[in-house]
């Protein structure tokens, strides 16, 4: 069943440890997955993997989902075995104290460490309401000197994730787990590849697993520069802020009412304004196949697509997010539906791009 399938997609893509400029460990997942569904799959210089299907040849399309995720570098080791880090992506200092986390050794071993704080006995009671900076968080892998730490294979630059498994919630479609941003877009790219397996399509696909998203949007960059497409759609996921305390009008997008079909992001739109004949198709399809949709504005923020937007004389792009709660923490949490009614609206568009789509909405001839 389609359901299972990405429940058990998601969570092997989560679970893997691959921060940005690091993704080797979700890499082999995504191409394993992929192989059998695509013609071709390449990685390119930049790391990126690129999965093609062929189609008719009348367009390019790329669809690209981050792999990356959020994590921390090792930048020092204390004299008595505690290791200092810096961020990899935007960290919130809040999320870290009391989380476990996973190492990676610079010979790829994992290993586990946890993010301590002194007892709140011990802490005056201002310092006890304080957020406490990240350059005086530390990480404890039980070692008492660094001569330790550097035989149990950390050293500087090693990298780390938090550690969490994907579980389902009381109700058993609402799953939580860390770095769905992005491995559900991850998870939706995969299911594209083998959903269309076998559907004969107009234009040739170009999926794009990137990397290095959350240090800015790397990955999309060069791939697009490379494949040069008619039309580029991002998959990531978005704000869902439907939660306690949060009005109504800046929750952004709630939980299970569909994918989000993006309008603007990024601060005053200095993230992406999409294609508006691209945004029609995406709304068409969601109308025609009765997939339940949201429109977002987002005011900070950004996805690949950006980045896609700006290469050689232009692309016109769109997003399709999957509504996330609590991003960038470890206790993410979406609606399973989004996820696969992210796929399907997905494929809706790619079935519905043709030669007379491109000509009519994207190069259109004035004289
Ligand atoms: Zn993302």
């Amino acid at each position: 069943m389609l359901k299972e399938l990405a429940f058990n997609l998601l969570k092997k893509l989560s679970e893997a440890v691959a921060p940005s400029g690091f993704e080797d460990g979700v890499k082999v997942i995504v191409m394993q997955e992929m192989e059998r569904s695509v013609d071709k799959m390449w990685i390119d210089s930049m790391g990126n993997i690129i999965a093609f299907k062929k189609g008719n040849g009348n367009g390019r399309v790329m669809i690209t989902a981050h792999m990356d995720e959020i994590g921390l570098m090792i930048n020092a080791i204390t004299n008595d075995g505690f290791l200092k880090f810096v961020p990899i992506g935007g960290w919130n200092e809040r999320i870290l104290p009391n989380q476990r986390v996973l190492i990676k050794t610079l010979d790829g071993k994992i290993i586990r460490g946890v993010i301590g704080v002194k007892p709140p006995h011990i802490m005056r009671p201002e310092e006890a309401k304080q957020v406490i900076p990240m350059t005086e968080l530390f990480i404890d892998v039980g070692a008492s000197s660094k001569e330790e730490v550097e035989k149990i294979g950390i050293g500087i630059g090693s990298i780390a994730v938090l550690e969490r498994t994907v579980e389902r919630l009381g109700n058993p479609n609402v799953v939580t787990g860390k770095g769905f941003d992005n491995r559900a877009g991850t998870t939706v790219l995969v299911l594209l590849a083998k959903m269309l397996e076998n559907v004969n399509t107009e234009v040739d696909t170009y999926f794009v697993a990137t990397v290095q998203e959350e240090v800015g949007l790397k990955g999309a960059r060069t791939a697009a520069f490379a494949i040069s497409p008619d039309l580029g759609i991002a998959i990531d996921v978005t704000i869902a802020a439907d939660v306690p305390g949060v009005p109504e009008h800046d929750q952004v997008t709630k939980l299970g009412k569909g994918p989000a079909i993006k309008i603007m992001d990024g601060r005053a739109g200095s993230g992406v304004i999409v294609n508006p004949a691209v945004l029609k198709l995406l709304i068409d399809v969601a109308k025609e196949e009765g997939i339940p949709y949201q429109i977002e504005v987002l005011s900070g923020g950004t996805t690949d697509a950006s980045a896609i937007q700006l290469t050689r004389e232009g692309v016109p792009v769109g997003v399709v997010s999957i509504p996330t709660r609590y991003i960038h923490s470890a206790v993410e949490v979406l609606h399973l539906d989004d996820l696969i009614n992210t796929a399907k609206l997905v494929i809706g568009a790619i079935k519905r791009i043709n030669k007379k789509w491109i000509e009519e909405n994207i190069r259109k001839v004035i004289k």
